[in-house]
């Protein structure tokens, strides 16, 4: 097969869309720029906390020539636990104006699904983050994209650990294609009405 922006022998399969794996690199990066940029998240001189050295190197590469004050965290528990992670980030918080989360659609619909299943049903932190102090960088991307993305840039992307989540996500994937980036819409339209009432 023949990558769909070049022409190049392909190398990878995107929700059926074969790519070589530089126009992939290319094509996620403009991705999680255009997400950045669209939201108008970041503004000079921010305070920025940023978690994990992978997202330090890509909010870089996208706002060069922007002058922020970003300060590294390390990125230890995030994965298995991102909700717990910013629960322990509370106490700091209020010295940034923005925190960079290395936050994928798998984190996203991940922890949807718990809420939803759990007892407590917490939506506070789900949804597109506009009027939040959180930025969930790798948002609109799923891991296999990302696993590509971070190997191009040097960097090794630690997969989720599977769960009843995953594996849910999982079974709607093999059975629906695509139902991933209709969960992801469906969180953000229930976040915006949450936020109105
Ligand atoms: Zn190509």
């Amino acid at each position: 097969m023949r990558c769909t922006n070049c022409s190049k022998e392909s190398e990878i399969s995107i929700a059926s869309n074969p790519f070589c794996k530089s126009c992939m690199v290319d094509l996620v990066e403009k991705r999680i720029r255009k997400f950045i940029r669209a939201a108008n998240y970041l503004k000079k001189e921010d305070r920025v906390l940023v978690i994990g050295k992978f997202a330090d190197k890509v909010i870089k590469g996208i706002v060069k020539g922007l002058p922020l004050k970003i300060k590294i965290k390390e990125d230890m528990g995030f994965n298995d636990d991102p909700k717990g992670f910013i629960e322990r980030l509370n106490k700091e918080e209020h010295e940034y104006d923005k925190i960079i989360l290395p936050w994928t659609a798998e984190h996203e619909c991940c922890l949807f699904l718990e809420q939803m299943l759990g007892k407590e049903a917490d939506f506070s932190i789900l949804g597109n983050t506009i009027r939040q102090k959180y930025i969930k960088l790798f948002r609109p991307l799923q891991e296999q994209e990302l696993e590509i993305f971070a190997a191009a840039k040097g960097f090794s992307f630690q997969r989720r650990k599977k769960d009843i989540y995953t594996n849910i996500l999982d079974t709607m994937d093999r059975k629906y294609p695509e139902s991933r980036f209709s969960l992801l819409k469906s969180i953000d339209d229930l976040a915006v009405a949450l936020d109105k009432r």
